[in-house]
């Protein structure tokens, strides 16, 4: 396992992507905010919303007194609004439970709304240094590819995915020395694997910032560039085997890359001339109008159909994004 964790720390410490939320930068909640907003987003686009998000409201009790307007605007084309009135809900409790603080406490956590199994463990590892094995996607994706030789199946996590997800997690009794002068991964004697990742990326160029990544235990370093690997190298359909810091020790590859794809079990969804679309248009038209109130006849031009419209309106009034006053015009909630 040594030489694998070595290559991945090398990897993480020179190319890892170097957002906001990442190496201590923000607090706890911030980066729980980063989790939220990147659930089924991309965390490039995450980045300009997350910013402008924590300059507002950077913790739980300045969200907590957010009007739901100004919320759901500030979300803008993140997409699943429902998110947002979901994390804000989540800043209520926090605020009057918690004292505005996050619980450093799994079960406390799971027990927030919008918080699921990957939320809590991955505030409890990149937020609190805590060592638990986080569990996406990307990072099944991986781990099965390496160690299992085999594409992910996909579904619920199986208990073997969960007990090798733990077993590979490294412990971080020596994370503090790791962090001491003169033992950062250049001189771990890691070759430089040339791996970049998607093309434009940055890495770590600020040393400080490529310092604090050094000096994070291993297991939430081990969790954060596992997944990373799994976003940007080891992707879905084509894996950049090429430029992959792990090329030499996977089983997969070693085995010819075999049923590559098979564990995509859910097509992409569309999104051009869904209600999901619709939806969206409606409440981009809600936030323009700024608190101006707009008839159901000024948001017909967005979708000719007239039963689909109504059930768009009646699904966002069910979610509690718009509101339908007595006079029978839309306004987003206050
Ligand atoms: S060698 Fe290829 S399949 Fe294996 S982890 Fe790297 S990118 Fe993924």
């Amino acid at each position: 396992m040594e030489p694998i964790r070595l290559r991945l720390f090398d990897w993480w410490s020179r190319y890892a992507r170097d957002l906001p939320w990442r190496f201590g930068r923000t607090t706890p909640w911030g980066v729980l905010v980063s989790e939220v907003m990147s659930q089924q987003t991309q965390m490039s686009r995450v980045v300009p919303y997350w910013t402008a998000w924590m300059r507002v409201w950077p913790d739980a009790a300045s969200l907590a007194a957010a009007p739901k307007a100004e919320v759901i605007t500030a979300w803008g084309r993140l997409g699943y609004p429902r998110r947002a009135l979901r994390l804000q809900e989540c800043a209520e409790q926090v605020a009057g439970r918690y004292a505005d603080r996050l619980p450093q406490d799994y079960d406390q956590l799971v027990a927030l709304p919008g918080i699921g199994d990957y939320t809590a463990s991955a505030v409890m590892s990149f937020a609190y240094g805590e060592r638990i094995a986080v569990i996406d996607t990307n990072i099944r994706r991986v781990l099965s590819r390496v160690f299992l030789e085999r594409e992910s199946t996909g579904g619920a996590v199986s208990r073997e995915e969960r007990q090798l997800a733990w077993n590979v997690l490294p412990k971080d009794e020596r994370s503090e020395d790791a962090g001491a002068e003169g033992e950062g991964p250049e001189d771990a004697g890691v070759e430089d694997s040339g791996a970049q990742g998607d093309s434009g990326r940055l890495g770590l160029a600020d040393p400080q910032v490529r310092s604090a990544a050094w000096r994070e235990p291993a297991s939430a370093r081990w969790n954060q560039a596992v997944m990373e690997l799994g976003a940007t190298v080891c992707v879905a359909r084509k894996p950049a085997c090429d430029i992959c810091p792990l090329a030499g020790h996977c089983r997969f590859l070693k085995a010819g890359l075999p049923g590559l794809g098979a564990g995509r079990t859910r097509p992409r969804q569309r999104f051009a001339g869904t209600d999901r679309q619709i939806r969206g248009s409606i409440l981009q038209a809600l936030r323009q109008a700024s608190g101006t109130p707009l008839s159901k006849k000024e948001l017909q031009p967005l979708c000719a159909d007239e039963i689909r419209l109504d059930r768009c309106i009646v699904s966002l009034d069910d979610d509690g994004l718009l509101e339908i006053g007595q006079d029978g015009l839309l306004r987003l909630p206050k």
